[in-house]
């Protein structure tokens, strides 16, 4: 590991001018401490952002929640009232990593974490993400990768709670030259779409301070499948937010998660669910909406049926 400098900041503004050029921020340090230790990172100066006050607030509000970017997984997992208003997010964050990673992990951590893809993780290995020539993936082993991609690069977007706040309709709060910039989920991501380096919107120094949840959708769900109960990252996941009335949905969003660089949704899959009855039969329709245009990979094909009884599961626990 080479060498750098470590500071703590006490103020939002502190934190950016500490950050510099090529500082990161550090809050559990579950995945930049990795990166660093296997030389993925390198960083002149660590910025401890947990001392920053206000960021691991969680606040409740008759139409929005906030909740800071400090906030770990686990005090989301076990908040009764989110369990209540949403709980999509709540599963979703009851399915990162293991209760040890969940008791450190952070919204903004986990939001703004790397890509997973092995190649990308070898300390040897200069994909093109690292800026090298090649994506290794691509005639390689790409069984945990994307259906769908912009770029070259078939590295999905993994955080479980993208997944579940793209469905809630989110919106990030990021300070930015000096100032909070909002951001939807999907902007949060875009940047990876046809970008092989990027894996989030996030310029060096935007600093994550919190989400806003609207609290419109008071049904939620999400689900994943993972090769291992816990300690893994999901193969695919599906998540989904509404609006049930008279047996009818309304307001629906979807979101798959561990097919794309960017939480995938489909305009078209969310507005054929406007007032229809939630029945085994809509859900195969929209399924058939979120994945037309997949293109699998030689190792890959499995998440086509995998990502349609997730659709299909996740729509049909909105009925409650
Ligand atoms: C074994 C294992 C299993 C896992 N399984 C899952 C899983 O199933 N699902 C899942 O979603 N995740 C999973 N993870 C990933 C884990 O959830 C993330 O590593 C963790 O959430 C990162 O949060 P952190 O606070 O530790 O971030 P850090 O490691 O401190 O930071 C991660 C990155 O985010 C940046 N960052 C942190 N906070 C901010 C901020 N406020 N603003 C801007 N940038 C910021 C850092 O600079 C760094 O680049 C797993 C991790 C491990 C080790
Ligand atoms: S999928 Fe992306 S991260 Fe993985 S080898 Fe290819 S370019 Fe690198």
């Amino acid at each position: 590991m080479k060498p750098f400098e470590y500071a703590t900041a006490l103020t939002v503004e502190s934190a950016r001018q500490l950050a510099g050029a090529n500082g990161h921020y550090l809050a559990g340090g579950n995945d930049l401490l990795g990166r660093l230790k296997d030389d993925i990172t390198e960083a002149s100066r660590l910025v401890n952002i947990k001392a920053i006050p206000g960021l691991n607030r969680i606040e409740p509000g008759p139409q929005t929640w906030r909740i800071g970017a400090l906030v770990t997984i686990a005090q989301i997992e076990d908040h009764p009232e989110i369990r209540r208003v949403f709980p999509g997010l709540h599963q979703a964050a009851a399915e990162v990593g293991s209760q040890q990673i969940r008791n450190v992990a952070t919204l903004g951590g986990n939001l703004a974490q790397h890509s997973r893809c092995w190649y990308y993780r070898h300390r040897d290995i200069q994909c093109l993400k690292k800026r090298g020539r090649i994506c290794y993936a691509l005639e390689g082993d790409n069984r945990y990768h994307a259906l769908f991609t912009g770029n070259v690069c078939i590295s999905p977007v993994v955080s479980n709670l993208a997944i579940a706040l793209t469905a809630l309709d989110a919106t990030a709060v990021v300070w930015r030259d000096g100032q909070e910039r909002r951001m939807t989920m999907a902007e949060l991501y875009e940047l990876a779409w046809d970008n092989p380096t990027a894996h989030h919107s996030l310029r060096p120094g935007d600093l994550l301070l919190r989400v806003e949840i609207p609290t419109v959708r008071p049904r939620s769900a999400y689900l994943q499948i993972s090769d291992k109960h816990s300690f893994d990252w999901a193969l695919v996941s599906c998540a989904a937010a509404a609006r049930i009335e008279n047996g009818r949905i309304h307001n629906a969003r979807i979101a798959l998660g561990c097919v794309s660089p960017v939480p995938h949704q489909v305009t078209a899959a969310n507005q054929f669910l406007e007032g229809k009855n939630l029945d085994e039969a809509t859900a195969d329709q929209v399924a058939d909406l979120l994945l037309a245009g997949a293109q699998p990979q030689e190792h890959n094909a499995y998440k086509i049926p995998m990502a349609r009884a997730l659709i299909r599961r996740t729509l049909l626990q909105l009925r409650g």
